[in-house]
């Protein structure tokens, strides 16, 4: 049989994006917010976010968490709650602004921040709070209510939103009109890949204003540095990438749903979940980047990894362990874990790439049976 790899990378072929290349070097403008980066901006704005609010392009996402966490961060405050179950690029930023990273569970259903133990970590804290930075559990359109509320309430909210650009929900995009910040990545990984960069919306200009300057080394008009900035800046060169990307980006998104479809209704057909075989609940149109699923109760997620490199299947168990697992995480403050120990336990993530056959998925889903 032929092997199914977890991930291929389909990034737009070059001779899409020439044409951009052909402009970059007739303005010999290959960085610093040039016009390529500008036209990518301003359409992102308007065919994704309808026009309502601001975006600013990043290196990566990583950069993106570290200027939007220390920009929007309250001065004084000491921690940043987060989900232990993420990637460990969101902890990572957090210490990077030199804060502690404050681990809170998940909902066993979402696999998103439990917001009860969120709050009570919250009043126990006050202002020692710096910052929260949820995240949106594997591009899920996640509920952002109580997030607006502790806006509202001047409690800084930064979302990790890494998988969630192309997914859309009532109101459209994810995030749009969102008054805290939002980070999307664009690594090779994610549903709109280019690569490395990233992008930070939010439905409050002043505060992508302050981004945009903060990556930059700090620079306002001048080449005076106003703060304490970095060089987290997209490169002309990524622009063009992802100018072209944006072209394709919808054929992209419902490839990817529709291949989403096609597992979920294997998996029912072969009976999985009532073998205790578990999905994700998830909200809103997803630009999957994977396929996530949780093995029955007591059945060792690794266990399921190895059977499947057996078959010539590469899956993978994002994000296990989690983040309150990793050696440098242990020792700092969380709640309860019992979610996430479940889930981190449990999950695996299956291959689901753009030009992945019906058969290919076939055979996953019938291994999956096969495993029990
Ligand atoms: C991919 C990812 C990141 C990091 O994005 P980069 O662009 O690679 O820096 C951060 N958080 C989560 C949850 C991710 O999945």
């Amino acid at each position: 049989m032929k092997n199914i790899p977890f991930l291929k990378p389909n990034l737009v072929k070059h001779g899409t994006y020439l044409k951009y290349l052909e402009q970059m070097e007739q303005s010999g403008i290959y960085s610093n917010y040039g016009p390529l980066n500008t036209l990518f901006e301003d359409r992102v704005l308007q065919e994704h976010f309808g026009g309502e609010g601001s975006v600013t392009t990043v290196s990566n996402a990583t950069m993106g968490l570290i200027l939007a966490i220390s920009q929007h961060r309250r001065p004084k405050g000491r921690y940043a709650l987060m989900p232990s179950f993420t990637f460990t690029a969101t902890p990572l930023a957090a210490l990077w602004c030199g804060l502690e990273p404050y681990f809170i569970d998940i909902d066993p259903k979402t696999w998103c921040m439990d917001e009860n133990k969120l709050h009570d970590v919250l009043s126990k804290l006050g202002s020692r709070a710096a910052v929260v930075v949820p995240y949106a559990a594997f591009g899920t359109d996640m509920d952002l209510t109580v997030y607006r509320d502790m806006e509202n309430r001047g409690i800084p909210v930064v979302v990790d939103a890494a998988a969630s650009f192309g997914t859309t929900g009532e109101s459209g995009q994810f995030g749009k009109q969102f008054t805290g910040l939002v980070v999307y990545s664009f690594h090779a990984t994610k549903c709109f890949a280019i690569g490395e960069g990233g992008m930070v919306y939010s439905a409050d200009r002043e505060k992508i204003n302050k981004i945009r300057q903060a990556a930059n080394f700090g620079f306002e008009t001048s080449r005076e540095s106003l703060q304490q900035g970095l060089n987290a800046k997209l490169s002309e060169l990524g622009a063009s990438v992802a100018l072209s990307t944006l072209d394709v980006f919808s054929e992209k998104i419902s490839r990817r749903r529709a291949l989403h479809g096609l597992y979920v209704h294997l998996i029912r057909e072969t009976g999985l979940l009532s073998q205790g075989w578990v999905l994700q609940q998830e909200n809103g149109q997803i630009a999957y980047q994977f396929f996530s699923i949780l093995s029955p109760a007591g059945v060792d997620n690794l266990d399921v990894v190895d059977y499947l490199a057996g078959k010539q299947i590469q899956a993978r168990n994002y994000f296990s362990p989690a983040c309150h697992q990793h050696p440098l995480f242990r020792s700092f403050h969380r709640s309860d874990m019992e979610a996430t120990e479940e889930v981190a336990s449990r999950v695996l993530s299956l291959p689901l790439w753009e030009d992945m056959t019906e058969n290919e998925i076939r055979c996953v889903v019938e291994e999956l049976g096969r495993y029990g």
